[in-house]
């Protein structure tokens, strides 16, 4: 392991990713750290707008806000923000982490992720944990991976051998025979499950194996296929989300199309991917049942600006742009009739970093700032059944912390272009306010 580590650390010192607690305090736990953080203004999801905000992090959790000065404890180290706003640490509930690329040129992102074996995929994918990092996100959902590479990135960003998001994984999606998971991808079969005993099986084989959560495609659709038909039938659903109920865990389903959107609610998901068109009694069972939305809506946007690089067919840009629309247009209504969302990027290959502009497209579907915050945050946070401790800046809450310079509120691109400075379980992971010349 220990070539592993010097390399890490060189990879840590050459970015702009700062004070992680191995390098500042070698043989020192993090545990016994007080840090007080000082911001302008701060935004801690729990309906209050602070000025001159005091956060006050031990260890990995924060023990307190206050705006007094005399309770900071003595020793503690002060970090003065006092020029930004604070935000809690984004969660971005729709992530392939370990669906990472780089730009080589002439090398297609499709035939690169083939080429791969997946130890070299895990430790590429680190670059892209960071980049997510620098976004503001200290936490990820991360819907679908091959090999369970996603457990092995999961627990060693948990170990603290990988800087990283935080990260809640479901190891293989659930998909029928003849769906192609990812065209030109060297993909196992380790997902496919026909029928409901099948289902069942490949339920059971990812909770076995140390999946947090349960993916399912009930549609096609991926990549430059903005095709929706229906796969899973409404018994093969219905199978998945209680099969995985029933060990305490939640589902995600994708769904391009209406049909398997209709059926995934009905059948009691979760959340639902992706979905355009969906009639009105799908919205109000929605509303009824309390199921998330995770639109997606940015994917399609990456996807028209790198198909080349990735290696689409040609065709693709229309295709794709024409499903944005439809997107955007569900979204307006679902939001319109009261369906909770919450922000996923489906940030894959080179789209790490850019996780937040989905709050661009929840604004332009009638959201105002702070209600699209809140879809990165509380509700995010409540989709992960960690509402308590992710996803706001109150005490016991772990210390994920960002700075952003400007009002997120008055203007949420503050949010997504203006991250200075991240913290995450109480380690700064990000620190551009010393940059010169922004
Ligand atoms: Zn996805």
């Amino acid at each position: 392991m220990k070539p592993m580590r010097i390399l890490l650390a060189a990879v840590v010192g050459a970015s702009c990713v700062a004070g992680t607690y191995a390098q500042e305090r070698p043989n020192a736990k993090p545990v016994n750290a007080i840090k007080a953080v000082r911001f302008g203004k701060l935004w801690d999801a729990k309906g209050k707008l602070w000025t001159n905000a005091i956060v006050i992090v031990e260890g990995d959790r924060i023990r307190n806000v206050t705006t007094d000065g005399l309770a900071i404890p003595a020793g503690a180290e002060t970090i003065d923000l006092s020029k930004y706003t604070g935000l809690p640490g984004l969660i971005d509930v729709h992530t392939h982490m370990t669906i990472y690329t780089d730009e080589t040129p002439g090398e297609p992102m499709l035939k690169q992720l083939a080429a791969n074996p997946p130890a070299i995929e895990v430790f590429l994918a680190r670059k892209g944990a960071l980049r997510t990092l620098e976004a503001g996100v200290t936490t990820v959902r991360d819907l679908g991976a091959d090999q369970y590479m996603d457990i092995a990135m999961r627990d060693l960003i948990n170990h603290g051998e990988m800087i990283g998001p935080r990260m809640f994984v479901c190891g293989y999606g659930l998909y029928v025979t003849n769906t192609p998971y990812k065209p030109g991808m060297n993909s196992t079969a380790g997902g496919v499950a026909d029928g409901v005993p099948e289902v069942l099986k490949v339920v059971r084989q990812q909770i076995a194996a140390g999946a947090d959560l349960i993916k399912m495609y009930a549609s096609t659709g991926t990549d430059d296929d903005v095709t929706g038909f229906q796969t899973y039938n409404y018994e093969e659903i219905k199978a998945a989300v209680d099969a995985a109920h029933k060990f305490g865990k939640k589902i995600a389903i994708h769904s391009y199309g209406p049909d398997g959107a209709r059926d995934a609610v009905r059948a009691g998901t979760d959340s639902l991917e992706h979905a355009t068109d969906m009639d009105d009694a799908t919205l109000q069972e929605m509303v009824k049942r309390g199921t998330f939305y995770v639109p997606t809506i940015d994917h399609n946007r990456y996807y028209i600006e790198n198909g080349d690089k990735i290696g689409y067919a040609p065709g693709y840009k229309e295709k794709l742009q024409a499903f944005i629309p439809r997107n955007l247009e569900t979204a307006r209504k679902a939001f319109k009739a009261g369906v909770k969302f919450a922000m996923g990027s489906d940030a894959i290959y080179t789209m790490f970093g850019q996780n937040t502009l989905e709050l661009g497209w929840f604004v332009k579907a009638g959201m105002t700032p702070e209600q699209a915050l809140r879809t990165a945050t509380t509700n995010a946070a409540e989709l992960l059944g960690k509402e308590k401790e992710l996803g706001a800046v109150a005490p016991g809450y772990f210390g994920d912390l960002v700075a952003v310079e400007g009002d997120p509120l008055a203007e949420i691109e503050v949010a997504i272009y203006n991250v200075k400075w991240v913290m995450k379980g109480g380690a700064v992971v990000a620190d551009k306010t010393k940059d010169r010349g922004h």
